[in-house]
């Protein structure tokens, strides 16, 4: 089956009990039991739920991998991915990551004895340098946000290998439309859901899948023991987002080749960071790896160039957190979504403070140029 049929038809494309071809909503928190001590294979949704386990068995299928799971955000299931180790267990981690996964490392984690080290994962050297003896995983974005830097994940699951270490990439950016980080020798795949998997910014989920049956045991009693599992009606929501995934990205990536050319000509523009540009330092590893290169473009503007300004002139794409949905949206990571990194380690990564996100909706092309050009017409 074809990736795109697989977003229709994969993991289990209609309701076991009716033959429903939309999943039913198993609004239910317990299940009725039979017999006495029976093996019920559904007593408690925490544990298992019919929605939530259809959604499961799609996503495990879209990444190739033995089993996934839905969690209650992407950083819940990211959450449940690290509760799987223990204090004084070493993690490597890519230095452009979520602010929030930052945020999770840095005053939750580690405060449950966990250790990190921070490398700048397009380096290959500088992450097998950082191996110690209690190194148990290597964890990265790729591409990242939101510098878009492109990790080799082969590359990176050869090294994480031959140390004996797991490997756990968020997929989130790339979706296993463009990329399937398992099928290159990864563990984990972690997904924010409410992203390019929703896809219509009406719903947080997080998403965890891995290729290694005693990964998906751990994961799932700690799924179960944590506890922030996805409810029933978010789950359906998230299959309904990911069956139109394939059409939907087709039309984020053709807008993004036309935004990417009408910034490219327009000298108010400093500087483009996109994957697809030739020029771009991880181009031929994405090249390499990815299906096609996103919809995530990050830029500056000149120097001296108001980006506030910019920004909040834009009347067709949207000053808004986030990513990944049918509408166009635009942040400034630096006030925005990582904000919460202290502004010395966000410079140090190079998130300068006019940086610009745009994650490019499906609205017509043609719209979201021309309201790019009229907000830079006020500004210079
Ligand atoms: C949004 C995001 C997360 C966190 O997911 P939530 O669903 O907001 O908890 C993690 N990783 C990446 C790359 C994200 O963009």
């Amino acid at each position: 089956m074809k990736f795109e049929t697989k977003l229709i038809h994969g993991g289990q494309s209609e309701d076991q009990a009716t033959g429903a071809v939309s999943i039913s909503v198993y609004r239910s928190s317990t299940f009725h039991q039979y017999e006495l001590g029976g093996n019920p294979k559904w007593e408690y949704s925490r544990t298992g739920n019919p929605t939530r386990a259809a959604l499961e068995a799609l996503i495990a299928d879209l990444e190739g991998g033995v089993a996934g799971f839905a969690f209650a955000s992407g950083s819940a299931a990211i959450h449940a991915t690290f509760s799987m180790y223990s204090a004084h267990d070493h993690f490597i981690v890519g230095s452009d990551v979520y602010g929030g996964t930052f945020r999770l490392i840095n005053k939750v984690l580690k405060r449950f004895g966990l250790e990190f080290t921070v490398v700048d994962i397009q380096d290959l050297a500088a992450v097998e340098n950082a191996i110690q003896d209690n190194t148990v995983a290597i964890y990265f974005e790729t591409p990242t946000n939101p510098l878009l830097q492109i990790a080799d994940i082969a590359a990176i699951t050869k090294i994480a290998k031959k140390h004996k270490l797991k490997t756990i990439v968020d997929n989130t950016f790339a979706t296993p439309y463009n990329q399937r980080p398992l099928e290159l020798g990864a563990d984990i795949v972690v997904h924010s859901a409410t992203k390019y998997l929703g896809g219509h910014s009406d719903v947080v989920a997080g998403l965890a899948v891995t290729s290694d049956e005693k990964i998906a045991e751990k994961l799932a009693f700690l799924q179960n023991s944590i506890g922030s599992t996805l409810g029933p009606d978010d789950s359906w929501l998230i299959q309904r987002g990911i069956k139109t995934l394939g059409a939907r990205m087709r039309v984020h990536h053709a807008n993004t080749e036309a935004i990417i050319k009408f910034l490219e000509n327009d000298d108010r523009v400093a500087r483009i960071l996109y994957p697809g540009l030739p020029d771009f330092p991880g181009h031929e590893v994405a090249k390499k790896q990815m299906d096609h290169f996103g919809a995530m473009i990050s830029f500056e503007l000149q120097e001296g160039l108001d980006t506030k300004k910019f920004v909040e002139s834009l009347k067709v794409i949207s000053l808004a957190e986030s990513l990944g949905g049918i509408e166009s949206l635009i942040e400034v990571p630096s006030v925005m979504t990582h904000g919460s990194i202290p502004r010395e380690i966000r410079l140090e990564n190079g998130i300068k403070d006019e940086l610009i996100r745009l994650s490019v909706g499906i609205e017509d092309e043609e719209d979201l140029i021309n309201d790019l050009k009229q907000a830079l017409d006020k500004i210079g």
